[in-house]
């Protein structure tokens, strides 16, 4: 899901907006959410930072994962072809976040014993 962070030249606040597909954002006149002004200035601040920083163009670890966890291969490889980055390090990274997740989880989760 395409991910569009603006700036309001009318109320100053920053904004994202979120589009199904890169089809409604072309077709979509974008507009703050928080005054209504259609005066946005994009906001062109991960696209080309190829640094192997973890900045997948604006996706959180959690969104990744989720991607990744989605099994929706067409999703994945988007995943990968907008990151730019090594697929293998990509779920080895995913892949850490999860086992921290699950230890969390167990952690949390009470002891149910069924002997
Ligand atoms: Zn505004």
């Amino acid at each position: 899901m395409p991910v569009y962070d603006y700036r309001c030249n009318s109320c100053g606040r920053e904004v994202s907006l979120f589009y199904k597909t890169y089809k409604d954002y072309d077709a979509a006149t974008p507009a703050c959410p928080h005054c209504g002004s259609s005066d946005l200035e994009r906001m062109i601040t991960n696209v080309a930072l190829q640094t192997g920083s973890r900045n997948y163009t604006g996706m959180t670890s959690g969104d990744m994962l989720s991607v990744l966890e989605g099994g929706n291969h067409h999703e994945v490889n988007e995943l990968f072809r907008q990151s730019g980055q090594d697929a293998a390090s990509t779920v080895q990274q995913a892949e850490v976040i999860k086992d921290a997740k699950d230890s969390a989880a167990n952690s949390s989760k009470p002891a149910t014993s069924s002997e």
